[in-house]
């Protein structure tokens, strides 16, 4: 990603890094080839936090979860939401991470922070999320016919909730 890509992504879209939201260090690292074909679309299942602290704690807990109790080598999605805005980094750009299965090595995971099978994440969160995905786009991170899709779409899981899953098919790229 060259310079100007990555002052506008640092322009537009608030990015809480993941010493801002202490988290622990991978235990492994794998990379992959962007750009990628796929953004998937996650909810965590969880509350949906509303400010940036708790949005911190939602985090973490993810990230022991997936590391503890999944035995995964660090906290699965590229980037989760919160609902005021806020985007946590997760593996982040550039790593394979485990969040759909058989297409971890060819798409991101995004994740919205909460549970949204009745009711849509705020504005806020969906705004933050669009915008972040459009600047990886802009910046060659995903490839420019890039497809986005539902985790449901891809495996045996309610993921991202029904009300989120309608939302997303209204966006740029959604892919049947
Ligand atoms: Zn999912």
């Amino acid at each position: 990603m060259d310079s100007d890509a990555q002052s506008a992504t640092s322009r537009a879209v608030k990015i809480v890094r993941r010493a801002e939201w202490g988290a622990r260090p991978p235990q492994s690292i794998s990379r992959l080839q962007e750009p990628v074909t796929y953004a998937f679309i996650h909810h965590s299942a969880g509350t949906e936090p509303k400010d940036l602290e708790s949005g911190k704690r939602t985090v973490r807990s993810i990230q022991n979860y997936h590391m503890d109790t999944q035995k995964w080598s660090d906290i699965g999605y590229t980037f989760l939401i919160g609902g005021d805005g806020s985007v946590f980094e997760g593996r982040g750009w550039g790593i394979v991470g485990a969040h759909t299965m058989n297409y971890n090595s060819t798409g991101y995971g995004f994740c919205f922070l909460g549970t949204f099978t009745n009711s849509l994440p705020t504005l806020a969160a969906r705004n933050a999320a669009k915008a972040l995905i459009a600047e990886a786009a802009a910046a060659g991170r995903l490839k420019k016919d890039y497809k986005l899709k539902g985790h449901r779409q891809m495996g045996s899981t309610e993921c991202p909730g029904t009300a989120l899953y309608n939302e997303i098919k209204t966006w740029p790229h959604f892919s049947p």
